[in-house]
């Protein structure tokens, strides 16, 4: 009896080693505020890191007069004292030209260079430059650094979060600040998806949900509709407003309190007042009543407010929101009633009329908001980055293959087994047979990309199917399955379906191909489209012309017995002439060889051809070992 055999191996396609992995987070990268997450491994919940009170990690770097960025909270207290180098909602800038932002520029108080209409902005502090890139980096970086201070690990691998209407160049930079903060991104992830991951949403395979994510945070506001339908993850639609957030809602505390101050010192008071008004808010938001005496210029002035003048005050912002809310359902072409759940995002989601408003909107739903709103994303991040890492192996599928897998056949050509933008998990099973007779091992070479010929796609590993018991050509049925899990890592199994011979190998399609990657590769697959083809057809032919030469002189030997010498020398000369188009000759001089050939050979050859043959010559053929 044969014994079967059964390896697993793995690649790690960036590096081609095998180290020890470093922890994996999930990022949110907020306007205001960001946050680190990751998998508590005693729970397998997703938890923040830090501690109570210095969780959020505000988006904001100063930088000192030697130069030296500054992260967090102290950075945050220079927005005040030195606001030309203290850079706040870099997050709006990055993978920005000065054109896109141009009609905002008064909003920012540090000096963004006006150089080319496309180029990325950069930012100038006293003659120094910084990229947005750089600066989110900078935040990446402090994040990073305060995840392994708690834990004590390495942390190497993270998802970071972007909001669903970020477009390739957005996430790029995203994905480049990553880089620079010394982090592998394994993943770019809507911030909505991530907020459903949190509550838990989108991992059992079997729900479809349509479900509304409502993010209001310090800077922004962003509604989504998505539809989680076996684990996918779809956005129907996205409205929001990029300068509607809670830095708004204080700016109206403060135009409230103007009115008991006097009127010269109205401009003054605005930025001192700010710090002010938020903790106002919180307060009254918090159920408080807010009081203080007001020290300025030498008067006193009594600043109060409650939850009913705040709400007078900013029930216009709050409308807004609401507005932004239904263009988005009349988007995605629903009503109300199709909504399964809402979910509420964002540290603006506790003022208390957030949730009445859409409890009255979508009444009989659930509105989720068990989860800290500040942290919601970040958790789900992590939630996402433990899939990614391989820790979890019950889930999921967020997202679709971006270039084709498949394997090398004779002659070089591509044989596409899972066809970009499939769905994954996935899994796809092709037959194949061998090409020679007697072969007892067949290797099968696994490819990426969208090219007809594999020497101008990606290779991405080899395996080797040995041991197949020795039978006449295209007898062994060897059955391919490409297995894609959810996380982007592909399963090859090969089996020899008589003897039951097996091989798997695993290989990451995934990593080490940069978005920049994917994207020359497809257009490479386009520009070269008509040329590929040709190609194809070319070797195509050739293959089998060679196919047939080798069957004929097989059956020549074999039978020569039952054939007369006439029949035998016609048969070598069309045979020799078909062999002679192999070196030089077009497509068609090769098709017309195979044609003669045939004829001839066609009259005894239904006569007295064996079936092993007539099978392997309707099989399909891997490779020659
Ligand atoms: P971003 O996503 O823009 O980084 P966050 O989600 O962290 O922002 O939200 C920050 C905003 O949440 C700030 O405007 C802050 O004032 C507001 N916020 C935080 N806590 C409260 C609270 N208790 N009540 C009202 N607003 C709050
Ligand atoms: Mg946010």
């Amino acid at each position: 009896m044969r014994r079967s055999v059964l390896t697993k191996v793995s690649i790690n396609i960036k590096s081609g080693t095998l180290e020890e992995e470093g922890l994996v987070v999930g990022i949110d990268l907020g306007t205001t505020n960001s946050l680190v997450a990751l998998i508590n491994p005693d729970t397998g919940k997703p938890e923040v890191l830090g501690k109570a009170g210095e969780l959020l990690v505000p988006s904001v770097v100063h930088i000192t007069h030697d130069g030296f960025p500054v992260v967090g909270n102290i950075a945050r207290q220079a927005l005040i004292t030195h606001p030309e180098s203290t850079i706040f909602s870099v997050k709006r800038l990055l993978g920005r030209s000065y054109k896109d932002i141009e009609a905002h520029a008064p909003f920012y108080t540090y000096r963004i260079l006006d150089e080319a209409d496309e180029k990325l902005v950069r930012i100038e502090v006293s003659g120094k430059y910084f990229t947005p890139i750089e600066l989110s980096a900078e935040i990446l970086n402090e994040l990073k650094r305060r995840a392994e201070t708690i834990t004590g690990r390495t942390v190497n691998r993270a998802v970071i979060t972007v909001p669903a209407y970020f477009n390739d160049s957005q996430r790029q930079a995203t994905r480049d600040a990553g880089k620079m903060a010394g982090l592998e991104v394994l993943r770019i992830v809507n911030e909505p998806t991530a907020a459903s991951l949190a509550y838990g949403l989108g991992l059992k395979s079997t729900e479809a949900k349509t479900i509304v994510v409502y993010d209001l945070g310090g800077g922004t506001f962003d509604v989504s509709v998505l539809r989680i339908e076996d684990s996918v993850f779809e956005v129907l639609s996205t409205q929001g407003d990029t300068y509607l957030g809670g830095d708004d809602f204080d700016r109206e505390i403060v135009k409230y309190w103007l009115h008991f101050l006097p009127e010269q010192l109205h401009s003054g008071a605005f930025k001192s007042l700010r710090l002010l008004a938020e903790q106002a808010k919180k307060e009254v938001c918090g159920g408080k009543v807010f009081e203080e005496i007001y020290n300025h210029a030498g008067g006193q002035y009594r600043l109060s407010l409650d939850l009913t003048i705040f709400e007078s005050v900013t029930s216009h912002l709050m409308d807004k929101t609401i507005q932004s809310l239904q263009s988005a359902l009349k988007d995605a072409k629903l009503t109300h009633e199709e909504i399964d759940e809402v979910i509420m995002v964002g540290g603006s989601t506790r003022m208390p009329f957030v949730k009445q408003r859409l409890v009255g909107l979508f009444g009989h739903i659930q509105v989720n908001d068990s989860l800290n709103p500040d942290e919601v994303v970040a958790l789900g991040a992590a939630v996402e980055a433990d899939v990614l890492a391989g820790n979890r192996n019950d889930i999921l599928l967020l997202d679709v293959t971006p270039l084709s897998l498949g394997i090398e056949t004779l002659g070089g050509l591509m044989d596409v087994l899972i066809p970009r933008n499939t769905k994954i998990p996935c899994k796809y099973v092709k037959s194949y047979t061998t090409s020679v007779d007697g072969q007892v091992k067949m290797s099968i070479a696994v490819y990426q990309g969208e090219r007809e010929l594999t020497a101008e796609n990606r290779k991405l590993g080899e395996l080797v199917l040995s041991g197949i018991p020795a039978m006449p050509a295209g007898l062994p049925k060897i059955e391919v399955a490409f297995l894609l899990n959810a996380d982007g890592i592909l399963t090859i199994e090969a089996k020899e379906l008589k003897s039951g011979i097996n091989q798997q190998v695993e290989i990451k399609p995934q990593f080490g191909l940069s978005d920049a990657d994917v994207e020359r590769m497809l257009m490479d697959s386009i520009s070269h489209a008509k040329e590929d083809v040709a190609r194809r057809m070319h070797v195509e032919a050739r293959t089998e012309a060679e196919q047939m030469i080798y069957m004929v002189s097989r059956f020549l030997e074999k039978n020569a017995a039952l054939l007369s010498e006439d029949e035998i020398d016609t048969t070598r000369k069309l045979s020799n002439a078909l062999k002679a188009t192999l070196t030089n000759s077009d497509k068609d001089t090769i098709l017309q060889g195979i044609d003669s050939l045939n004829e001839y050979t066609r009259s005894f050859a239904e006569r007295l051809m064996n079936k092993a043959v007539l099978s392997s010559l309707s099989g399909t053929h891997i490779d020659r070992i």
